[in-house]
């Protein structure tokens, strides 16, 4: 068998394999991270042959990234064995391997096989639950727990979900760089000493939504002009979303597809309409929404359902209450205002309310400390240990209820991401949980973790 060529080490970039069983998606994976459509990619097992080998850039380090053939089991003289050689070369210089399985397919025996010889290895491993995209795929992806290589990170490769997620774990992973480098970021704690989680790089994402008129360009000229304007509009994701950066003195907030640019950005065309599908494009660039409300109007059934939308899409919203200036009795507008949401938006209990004046400018630097906090439930971790001994608390307190005279089995929890906090719950027929007690334990989470106002999803997961 002819010797195969090593990895080149000629420069000191650290060096990330990839690596798992065909057709799991590692060529996918590699072309997201590298950001070219550089390897073949078909739907046949096997097809990449070849190792493919980048540099990229994962969170602002330089890294050398190897896509590995597949490590199928076979003889050495065969075509799969010479792969797995290719792999072992490559895996053996690794400072990170990432093994990726196929959470669609979930843990096949090659899969058990191979996590088995890469935990031989003694490299440093990062588990990717690939094809985990849609709400179900993070509960499929746990089954790789069974693996013994550390809790799954759920990701799309295909549909980019997870990525920035997986890229703070890969950069996390690296060896200390050089001295001559600055930068190093701190991890980041929540307030309870809980690890937030990894953040995609760059400033947060905002975006502020609402019905016609309830003030939305007003409130932008008034945080524009009060923070100050650091870059102008910038060619965006759409054709007509439009993009601006403002500082304030916590660091920098993307303001994204504002309508009332966009607005300004078009010829004066008399009443705009409330665009649903606008909105909705909004929402899915924003990390954080601000709902605005003309406050003298009370909340409109239009409101409720831009929240709706904002809760679909997963997004942590902050209610603003603008116009506050001309509203005459302040504690009973803010009450009906509170009451009517927290009936209408049960899924969202706790939503952040701010009320101002964009018009005169009373209040509104109250906004964007409020949606920094909400920014950071939205990107909270709990630990495992804790969640589990306060579900524990909670069966205590109320047993799982009988289903066709029998008593479901739930056995535990974990956070299987956060933006927004995402829980699995295991247990014997689990997936047949009725929703009152669906409900009990996702408000129970919300008080106990304090996640007030987030989107909470709980996924169930029966086990046999
Ligand atoms: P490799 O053999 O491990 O390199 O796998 P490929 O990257 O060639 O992907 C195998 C197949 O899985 C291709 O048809 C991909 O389009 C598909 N695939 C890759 N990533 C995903 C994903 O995140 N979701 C889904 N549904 N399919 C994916
Ligand atoms: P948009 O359609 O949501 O962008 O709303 P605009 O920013 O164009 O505002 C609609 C109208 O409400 C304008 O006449 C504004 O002057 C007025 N307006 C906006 N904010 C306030 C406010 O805080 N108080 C009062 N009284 N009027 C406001």
């Amino acid at each position: 068998m002819a010797k195969l060529p090593s990895v080149p080490t000629g420069d000191d970039l650290p060096i990330v394999v990839i690596a798992g069983r065909p057709n799991v998606g590692k060529s996918t994976l590699f072309n997201r991270l590298v950001g070219r459509r550089q390897a073949l990619v078909a739907d046949t097992p096997g097809v990449t042959r070849d190792r493919k080998e980048a540099e990229c850039t994962v969170r602002g380090r330089r890294i050398r990234l190897i896509d590995t053939a597949g490590l199928e089991e076979s003889a050495p003289d065969t075509l799969y064995g010479r792969m797995r050689a290719s792999s072992e070369s490559a895996v053996a210089q690794a400072d990170l391997v990432v093994f990726c399985i196929d959470a669609r397919a979930g843990i096949t025996p090659a899969d058990e096989h191979f996590a088995a010889w890469i935990r031989r290895q003694g490299r440093p491993v990062l588990l990717v639950a690939n094809k985990a995209e849609g709400r179900q795929g993070a509960a499929a992806a746990m089954e790789a727990f069974a693996l013994g290589l550390g809790t799954p990170l759920a990701i799309s490769a295909e549909h980019g979900e997870g990525l920035s997620e997986l890229m703070g774990e890969i950069a996390d992973r690296m060896p200390p760089e050089a001295p001559a480098e600055p930068v190093v970021e701190p991890p980041q704690y929540g307030e309870d000493g809980e690890e937030l989680d990894e953040r995609p790089p760059g400033p947060l994402r905002l975006a502020i939504v609402g019905r016609p008129n309830a003030g939305k360009s007003t409130l932008l000229n008034r945080l524009l002009g009060e923070e100050r304007m650091i870059t102008g509009p910038e060619p965006g994701l759409t054709r007509d979303s439009v993009t601006v950066l403002l500082h304030d003195e916590d660091g920098p907030i993307q303001l994204v597809d504002t309508a009332g640019l966009r607005r300004r950005a078009r010829v004066e065309d008399g009443l705009e309409k409330m665009s649903t599908s606008a909105t909705i494009e909004a929402l899915k660039m924003a990390e954080v929404v601000v709902l605005a409300l003309d406050a003298t109007l009370g909340v409109h059934e239009q409101d409720l359902q831009i929240a709706r939308l904002i809760e679909r899409e997963g997004r942590c919203c902050v209610l603003a209450l603008n116009k506050w200036d001309a509203v005459e009795d302040r504690i009973a507008t803010r009450q009906a205002i509170s009451d009517r949401i927290e009936t209408s938006l049960a899924q969202m209990r706790g939503i952040p309310v701010v009320s101002f004046s964009a018009l005169t400018g009373a209040n509104v630097h109250k906004l964007l400390p409020v949606v920094r906090r909400a920014h950071e439930v939205w990107n909270k971790r709990i630990p495992t240990g804790a969640l589990n001994r306060w579900f524990e608390m909670m069966l205590e307190r109320h047993s799982p209820p009988l289903v066709g005279g029998r008593r479901l089995k739930l056995r535990y929890m974990t956070q299987a991401k956060a933006r927004p906090p995402t829980f699995i719950l295991f247990g014997t027929r689990a997936e047949l949980l009725p929703e009152d007690y669906q409900r009990y334990l996702v408000n129970g989470l919300r008080e106990a973790f304090d996640l007030p106002g987030t989107p909470i999803r709980l996924l169930l997961r029966g086990t046999r």
